[in-house]
């Protein structure tokens, strides 16, 4: 597994970021006019591996039902699971009708995707923040750089995680060559993907229309 540093993107500008700058950084891009709208900062990361990372920011007069909508296209969505965001120590259910503007600052939800094979995520609902008018609900401000993982027989970057090796192999990750000189076929392998759903369930991350490209910064 990765085991560097999380770095990022900011979305607004380009600039290569760390986990533990990026949220200083996307607050510098507040507008000061007072057309400005208003939004929560969110913060995004797997419950469990932290190289997985996102920072957003929703307008209030939004429902968590955008926010679900959203994770499912940038990191989750395989093949219509059930979704849910709940709060405290007794997961107590949070509906997707509820509005942004009534979550307090400050306050950490869980979000479970897929009840079955799930993937687990922390959403921090950083604090308040302006932007300029637009109406997208969620916007995307910073996302985390896709963990380097090489292919465990000749050490290129992977393209594939042997899913049935997933829990028993050290490094269950393939370039295709080797893939196919192992004798499987890509089609029962899963793709490399930058989502901590990677190699869960049949994701394949056809719906992530977010992967970080400098020459969209600022349109
Ligand atoms: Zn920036
Ligand atoms: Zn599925
Ligand atoms: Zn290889």
């Amino acid at each position: 597994m990765a085991k560097t540093v999380s770095k990022g993107h900011c979305y607004l500008c380009g600039k290569e970021l760390t986990k533990t700058t990026a949220k200083r950084h996307v607050l510098t891009h507040e507008p000061e006019d007072d057309e400005a709208q208003e939004c929560m900062l969110v913060k995004i990361e797997d419950k469990y591996d932290k190289n997985y990372w996102l920072y957003v920011d929703i307008s209030l007069t939004a429902t968590l039902k955008s926010l679900d909508t959203f994770l499912r296209e940038i990191w989750l969505e395989c093949c219509g699971h059930l979704s849910e965001f709940s709060y405290g120590p007794y997961h107590e259910e949070i509906g997707f009708t509820r509005k942004i503007s009534s979550i307090p600052e400050g306050i950490v939800l869980d979000y479970e995707y897929d009840f079955g094979t799930s993937t687990d995520l922390k959403i921090t609902f950083v604090e308040y923040t302006l932007r300029r008018k637009q109406k997208k609900a969620v916007r995307l401000l910073a996302r985390n750089i896709a963990p380097d993982y090489r292919c465990g027989v000749c050490g290129k970057p992977a393209e594939y995680i042997d899913t049935e090796a997933y829990y028993d192999e050290e490094n269950p990750f393939y370039c295709l060559d080797c893939l196919k000189a192992k004798g499987e076929d890509e089609e029962f392998a899963l793709p490399v993907v930058n989502s901590p759903r990677m190699g869960v369930c049949g994701y394949c991350g056809e719906f992530d229309t977010y992967e970080f490209d400098p020459d969209k910064i600022g349109k």
